[in-house]
């Protein structure tokens, strides 16, 4: 068990209930079409690559630009948790080119906006963890966090050792975030 509970269980039995509905579950199987320099094990490489019909929901992918791609990040720190990463796998800020930088900085910038429209934060916190020791869970594709925050709510990074709950499912927030596009 994690230090800290996360418990946000209905979206997970809605997907179940997906699942065995579709039988065959053929909008499940993904379609692949990778970048030359991607990592097909790297999930974000896979969110970036997957062109099956209803790829974008189920890997809630929230958007992509030219530069970049958006997706829910699965386990959250707190409501409407994104994270925001270039569409090439590359792991260090050196490697990214000028307009991929321009273009993480525009989406960041874009999202933050967006949530404030649909989740109505009181503020955010916006990082990039580079490295395992900082803390990055997928060192090779580096990623910007965005995490929204409410007056009251309790701070994520300190050892808490308490159960938070997450009020909105992945897929209503999904909905929610790709309503307004
Ligand atoms: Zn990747």
């Amino acid at each position: 068990m994690s230090r800290e509970e996360v418990i946000w269980a209905p979206w997970r039995m809605s997907y179940i209930q997906e699942l065995s509905e579709a039988g065959q579950a053929t909008q499940l199987t993904p379609d692949y079409d990778f970048l030359p320099d991607a990592a097909p094990d790297c999930f974000l490489c896979q969110a970036v690559a997957d062109v099956a019909p209803h790829a974008a929901q189920w890997r809630h992918r929230v958007a992509m630009s030219e530069q970049t791609i958006t997706v829910l990040n699965k386990y959250p720190y707190n409501n409407g948790h994104l994270l925001v990463a270039p569409r090439r796998h590359v792991g260090n800020l050196s490697a990214l080119t000028t307009e991929e930088q321009l273009g993480l900085m525009q989406e960041v910038t874009r999202m933050t906006e967006r949530l404030r429209d649909v989740v109505h934060p009181d503020g955010f916190n916006v990082g990039i963890n580079l490295g395992r020791v900082a803390g990055a869970g997928l060192p090779g594709h580096l990623h910007i966090h965005i995490v929204p925050r409410w007056n009251g709510d309790i701070n994520f990074m300190p050892a808490i050792g308490g159960i938070k709950v997450i009020p909105q499912s992945l897929d209503a927030l999904w909905d929610a975030l790709t309503r307004v596009v």
